[in-house]
């Protein structure tokens, strides 16, 4: 016979409880799968769209609801759901909203895997993806058929921003549903649920957690912002029946980040701002992309749209045409500061390099032939990054 240890049981049913409430700087961290419910009447009582009706850890828990509501604040929505990572938050948007026979419009300098995705959705199930200018919004022709069109201000890698106005203006005369990919403008740029005077709205937002509002380069996650309750219901349901959850604790770190998330977005905008103005110079590009310049494909798009003359910090240069691969892969390689990376919105600045050809589909006259690399502007000091860009296009002499 064994003596009655109460030990294993004492260990798991701890004396103290969490206090109903006290005040700290950040609030307090839920992890969760199971939420315990008060009673079988709390259990039954409950209806799927009450999100804040807590009770399982993938639906979430007042953590993830607390970052949540904040980036539906910050970005001008009134409902968030979160995902793992931007390209999840874009492919619940996509599997929720499209069926099969949809056409679905995606702007040529949309962020690459949402185009790899739908095109991954066109073989499979007889979606069709159109593809169009985003500065020419004549070249949006929605069919009957069309259901969703992705906007991104500024684009991928090239930083054209689109004409958003009249882009949405006709997504809406032929009731088509308008996604924002927000992640570049952050809800800081402008406010994509009311971006001018007559009070045009975009129905959904993305954005990529990971870039500005992790700020750290550390931590994968992506929102689905909305105004509509419907809209909203539909996501929901997509996001709860995938099983889309996140984790308490990396939400806790967006979450705290979020306070010093637009002090950062205007120093990196700024540091980008002085590279810019310094790139231009330089005698190796034939292009310096940047939505504020005044000869950028876009440019007044921008000016009108992002009234408080905000960008996030990226810039992109082509290459005249007599550097070839080697030439502009040394150029990466040699760089100290500049990591050579994906992603953006950290502190340590980042370099890719790209193929044009390879990453558009349109014809683009306003962008040069060559290659080109991307900077992804960091908090390091504008005059050190200047040098270390410097010393990399003095080796290729
Ligand atoms: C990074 C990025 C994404 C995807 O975010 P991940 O969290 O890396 O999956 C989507 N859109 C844009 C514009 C991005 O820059």
């Amino acid at each position: 016979m064994t003596t009655h240890n109460k030990t294993q049981t004492q260990l798991i049913h701890a004396p103290r409880q969490a206090p109903q409430y006290i005040e700290t700087i950040q609030p307090p961290l839920f992890r969760a799968s199971t939420i315990i419910f008060k009673s079988t009447a709390h259990l039954f009582d409950r209806h799927w769209t009450d999100a804040y009706d807590y009770s399982y850890g993938t639906h979430g828990t007042p953590t993830t609801f607390t970052l949540g509501d904040n980036i539906a604040q910050i970005e001008g929505g009134r409902y968030c759901l979160l995902a793992p990572s931007g390209l999840s938050a874009i492919n619940l948007v996509n599997s929720a909203l499209l069926t099969s026979g949809d056409e679905v419009w995606v702007a040529d300098n949309i962020y690459g895997p949402n185009l790899e995705h739908l095109n991954n959705l066109q073989d499979r199930y007889g979606i069709t993806v159109k593809i169009y200018n985003p500065v020419d919004a004549d070249s949006f022709q929605p069919t009957e058929k069309a259901k969703l069109i992705w906007l991104e201000a500024a684009g991928s890698v090239t930083l054209e921003f689109p004409d958003l106005k009249n882009l949405v203006k006709k997504a809406q005369q032929a009731k088509v549903l308008t996604a924002l990919d927000n992640t570049w403008g952050a809800g800081l740029a402008f406010n994509a649920f009311d971006f001018s005077d007559e009070h045009l709205s975009v129905d959904i937002t993305v954005h990529a957690l990971t870039k500005y509002p992790s700020g750290g380069g550390d931590i994968l996650m992506g929102s689905v912002v909305t105004r509509d309750q419907a809209l909203h219901h539909t996501l929901f349901r997509m996001h709860a029946i995938q099983g889309i959850a996140i984790s308490g604790d990396d939400a806790a770190q967006i979450q705290r980040s979020l306070a010093h998330m637009s002090l950062r977005y205007e120093q990196q905008a700024q540091n980008a701002q002085i590279l810019l103005d310094w790139l231009k110079q330089q005698p190796q590009f034939s292009q310096v992309l940047h939505p504020s310049s005044p000869d950028a494909a876009g440019h007044s798009f921008w000016s009108e749209i992002c009234t408080t003359g905000k960008s996030a910090g990226l810039v992109s240069v082509i290459f005249k045409a007599e550097y070839d691969l080697a030439a502009i892969r040394k150029f990466c390689d040699n760089l100290r500061l500049f990591k050579l990376g994906f992603s953006w919105g950290g502190p340590v600045s980042l370099v890719m390099l790209y193929d044009l050809k390879q990453i558009r589909t349109l014809e683009n006259t306003h962008l040069q032939q060559g290659l080109l690399v991307r900077f992804c502007i960091g908090l390091e000091h504008p005059e050190d990054l200047i040098q270390d860009i410097q010393n990399a296009l003095k080796q290729l002499e």
